[in-house]
């Protein structure tokens, strides 16, 4: 073995979704949103010339950072901004989680929080979810190194009762807590109002599933102004300028349209909620998912099978091959018109 092998850091990485080529794919696969990003996204595209690429970038994302605050009736300087929430979460994990002892998350979850912790050495626990998928709050009441945990949680879309984080948040005020919002908007309830309580917490949420822009990689995090200081720190000890400066001014436009926002986020509600009703009359069960996606189980036919015969019919859906989840399949909520069609072909593909 030759003797600078020794030396690299070997990680197994992050797998995303697939992203087919052919331009005819229903894509279920990724929790995109189905809708384009806010009209107002256009009309800044449109205003925008090629000085936006010759100069650097604001690093503070000024104009972002403003806007959100303003959105989210905070201070500035609760704000910080990165290259979509996973750039955030792993700027979050290498500030905050630096103890010797385990941090916390479910055995069933995001799959980069494993990534980022072998990445940076961070020892690591997962408690395991419930029977029924819910996370077990007293399970995280032990000493730990800091807590990470998504609301509503993926892939299960299962969502945790606001009293139940609390309790995590009364437990934990010697460590940093985590709340990973990124399906926040499609109906269960944001930490946020814990913020001014709670200086430990802190909350991270994206525009890649409800305001429409996975695209653009945008991701922020509130916080107090303490943990937000020591946030950026750590960012411009490793890049200033991460966020480029189309993102920024393309994020502003969206932010401040908070109409579109909710009008889109009530189709996809809608859309899922049907989606519930059609799916249990074809023989699948699935949590009360709160977020742009459903997590299924069919009666008789496996995961797998479905998840194989539906991409050959150009209908691309999640698989995780991991234990306890290994017949379940990940759906995201598409248009009307795309969750028909994957009930067509399950109507005819599924025996009577
Ligand atoms: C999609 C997702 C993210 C990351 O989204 P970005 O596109 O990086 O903003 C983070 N956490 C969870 C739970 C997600 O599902």
């Amino acid at each position: 073995m030759r003797e600078w092998e020794n030396n690299i850091r070997k990680v197994t990485p992050y797998t995303p979704g697939e992203q087919p080529k052919q331009p005819d794919v229903i894509k279920l696969n990724t929790n995109e949103n189905p809708y384009p990003p806010s009209p107002k996204v256009l009309d800044e595209l449109r205003r925008m010339s090629t000085d936006t690429m010759r100069k650097y970038p604001d690093p503070t994302a000024r104009e972002l950072v403003s806007a959100i605050a303003e959105e989210y009736r905070l201070r500035t300087e609760q704000v910080f901004v990165g290259v979509g929430s996973d750039d955030v979460l792993a700027m979050c994990f290498l500030t905050f989680f630096n103890s010797q002892k385990p941090i916390l998350f479910p055995d069933i979850t995001y799959s980069f929080y494993d990534v980022w912790a072998e990445l940076f050495r961070i020892p690591y626990e997962r408690p395991a979810l419930n029977e029924k998928f819910e996370i077990v709050k007293e399970d995280y009441y032990k000493e730990n190194g800091g807590v990470v945990f998504p609301n509503p949680n993926a892939p299960t879309g299962v969502q945790m009762p606001l009293a139940d984080i609390e309790d995590i948040l009364r437990h934990n005020q010697d460590v940093i807590v985590i709340v990973d919002e990124a399906y926040i908007d499609f109906g269960a309830t944001s930490a946020l109002g814990l913020l001014e309580k709670y200086e430990n917490l802190l909350i991270v949420q994206t525009f890649s599933k409800s305001r429409s822009m996975a695209g653009m990689r945008i991701g922020y995090a509130f916080g107090s102004e303490e943990l937000i200081r020591h946030l950026n720190d750590v960012k411009y000890s490793f890049n200033s300028y991460t966020m480029n400066e189309t993102a920024i001014r393309l994020g502003t436009a969206a932010v401040c349209d908070s109409e579109y926002l909710e009008e889109t986020r009530r189709r996809i509600m809608a859309t899922r909620e049907r989606a519930k009703q059609e799916l249990a009359k074809l023989g699948f069960s699935f949590t009360d998912s709160q977020a742009n996606f459903l997590f299924v189980t069919h009666e008789s036919c496996p995961a797998r099978e479905l998840f194989e015969v539906l991409k050959e019919a150009g209908i691309y859906v999640r698989y995780f091959d991991k234990p306890r989840i290994d017949n379940y399949l990940r759906i995201t909520i598409g248009t009307d018109e795309e969750m028909d069609a994957l009930y067509r072909f399950l109507r005819d593909y599924l025996p009577v």
